[in-house]
């Protein structure tokens, strides 16, 4: 990145150069979270929650209705539509 800072004002150059720090290790952070969301996508549904129980709208073979009406994953833990018709 091109330095801008250089208006000859030392402390505002460090200001600016912390700032850059910052920006730098929060890029890196958004990296990583990045790239273990795409590591993890295809280990688990997101709809899928701590408590197995399924928040999908829609229809996938894997969901299971409870008596209560609670819906439950029941099945390899990835998203399978169920076909039309
Ligand atoms: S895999 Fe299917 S049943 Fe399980 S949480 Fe995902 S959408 Fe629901």
């Amino acid at each position: 990145m091109e330095d801008r800072s250089g208006t000859g004002d030392p402390e505002r150059e460090a200001q600016a150069a912390r700032i850059r720090a910052a920006l730098d290790r929060m890029r890196d952070t958004i990296l990583e979270i990045g790239a273990a969301i795409e590591q993890k996508k295809g280990e688990r549904c997101p709809y899928r929650t701590a408590q197995d129980e399924c928040t999908f709208r829609g229809g996938c073979i894997n969901k299971v209705r409870e008596a209560d009406g609670t819906r439950r994953c029941g099945g390899d833990h990835l998203l399978k539509r169920e076909p039309a018709g």
